[in-house]
């Protein structure tokens, strides 16, 4: 039975080589995070939805190679596997171009989890991409609430793209609206302001812990992280490495404080009264996943514990 439930987008990424010829990789944020904790030694799974094409078969064989639970992964004639072409700006900043309309990841139904997965579940972790719409959103939302409900643990990382969210109304609403359903939320700096409203970092995180989170990721790249409860807060340099390809660094590190917290033990009650030492050590060994993740190039890079 799979400790990690995540669910969600899963798409091909279209990653430019060298010569600018675009090449499939694997990828999806809940996807990659369900990889990512599988080879950090949990055992976890994905419940997802591909087209019946070669991308959805790419797709497919990086969840099983990962080692991930694909009981729950379905799929779909009614629509075509998600791609996402992106391109670096300045040679760092990647920029996402979508081709889903809708992607059969959105397709999801209550339905496709499958019966006692959610049930055995210790953690439930998901996206805002499949907030967006019907049927996927009230899939997503109904898994979040089994699990909270037996006493589980729900992760979330609202992933906002704003290419994407400007073709879906209402999606900074309905990612809003999920914060309340998360005891683990991890963003960037960016995300935290454009989530919140509030552009003003304290009181952005003052807002999320009024709506229930009570731990918080900020991933800030090559500046590092943050991990703060509303009591105690820790703040760290990105670990030093030769860095290749920064795509899918933050779900490497959600993977790892998800990876972390599970192997203490920990449950939701434990999360607000964490004191700094296990704080500094869970943001100390994410870092560390995530800037190792971060020296070979995309989501099918091979996690590795440090
Ligand atoms: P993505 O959406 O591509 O997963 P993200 O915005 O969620 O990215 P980042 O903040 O870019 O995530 O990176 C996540 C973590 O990865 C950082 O907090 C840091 O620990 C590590 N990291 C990222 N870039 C570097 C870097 N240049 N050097 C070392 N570590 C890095």
């Amino acid at each position: 039975m799979a400790e990690l439930v995540t669910c969600g987008e899963c798409l091909v990424d279209m990653v430019p080589d060298a010569n600018g010829c675009f090449c499939p990789h694997p990828g999806g944020a809940p996807a990659n995070v369900a990889v990512d904790a599988s080879r950090l030694g949990l055992s976890a799974a994905f419940v997802g939805k591909r087209g019946d094409d070669a991308f959805g078969e790419i797709l497919q064989a990086y969840l099983a190679d990962g080692g991930v639970d694909t009981s729950g992964f379905t799929v779909t004639r009614e629509a075509l596997t998600a791609l996402a072409f992106i391109q670096y700006r300045d040679g760092q900043v990647p920029e996402f171009s979508f081709y889903r309309s809708p992607g059969a990841d959105e397709l999801l139904r209550p339905q496709d989890f499958p019966p006692r997965l959610l049930d055995g579940a210790k953690a439930f972790h998901f996206g805002s991409i499949s907030l967006y719409s019907e049927p996927a959103a009230g899939a997503t939302r109904a898994a979040a609430d089994k699990v909270r409900a037996h006493g589980g643990l729900v992760s979330y990382d609202p992933n906002l793209r704003p290419a994407l969210m400007n073709t879906r109304p209402g999606a900074l609403e309905a990612a809003r609206s999920a914060i309340g359903r998360a005891h683990i939320l991890k963003a960037s700096g960016e995300e935290l302001a454009q989530l919140t409203g509030l552009a003003r970092e304290d009181q952005a995180l003052t807002y999320l812990f009024e709506h229930g989170v009570r731990l918080v990721a900020i991933t800030r790249g090559p500046d590092g992280a943050t991990l703060t409860t509303s009591a105690v807060r820790v703040d760290l340099a990105s670990e030093p490495v030769a860095v290749v390809d920064t795509t899918g660094a933050g779900d490497a590190f959600t993977a790892a404080l998800v990876t972390g917290v599970l192997e203490r033990g920990l449950e939701p009650p434990d999360l607000e009264a964490l004191d700094r030492e296990t704080l500094h050590a869970l943001c100390q060994w994410a870092n560390r996943v995530a800037a190792l993740a971060t020296t070979r190039t995309g989501a099918t890079r091979g996690i590795q514990r440090p």
